[in-house]
């Protein structure tokens, strides 16, 4: 009787109380604030340094600096969070909820945008430049200094 009795307790208690569960699609999921779910990156912003592919602990990434390609290996990743604290552009973040299913092995790979591809392109040929006239302006002072230093021992024979 005591049993029946604790029983229907409980019953009544639950039948006002808020339901333990949520209605899973429908009613969206809510993530704690500082939930480690998955890595998210701001390709633009990538320099290619490869700082996160060294320090990756499960070997999940991979970087192309000329291709401008970051590729992750979502299955991989143990979401310990290290390239978010290494990369030293600051473009990746730990973001909250899952993504979406996929193959086991599968990786994901993020592209730099065409605009950003030719923008680094003409930084790189401005770059090469400015360092061949530097070695064209050294070797004419450097020839010129010979040439000097051939005239003066004429002079003095
Ligand atoms: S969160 Fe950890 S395991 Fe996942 S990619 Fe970054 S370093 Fe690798
Ligand atoms: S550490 Fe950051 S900037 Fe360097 S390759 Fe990785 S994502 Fe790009």
């Amino acid at each position: 009787m005591s049993g029946f009795m604790t029983f229907a307790g409980e019953s009544l208690k639950n039948l006002f109380k808020k339901p333990a569960t949520r209605n899973y699609p429908a009613e969206p999921a809510v993530y704690p604030d500082r939930m480690r779910g998955h890595v998210e990156i701001e390709i633009d912003k990538c320099i290619g340094c490869g700082m996160c592919v060294r320090c990756c602990p499960s070997s999940a990434l991979a970087v192309s600096k000329p291709k401008g390609t970051w590729t992750i290996n979502r299955f991989d990743c143990v979401t310990c969070g290290y390239c978010v604290e290494k990369c030293p552009a600051k473009c990746l973040s730990m973001a909250k909820g899952y993504q979406e299913p996929m193959q086991a092995g599968e990786s994901v790979v993020y592209t730099k945008s065409p605009e950003q591809l030719a923008k680094e392109a003409a930084k790189a040929a401005e770059m090469a430049k400015k360092a061949a006239e530097a070695k064209a302006k050294a070797a004419a002072a450097k020839a010129a200094k010979e040439a000097a230093g051939a005239l003066d021992k004429a002079d003095n024979k």
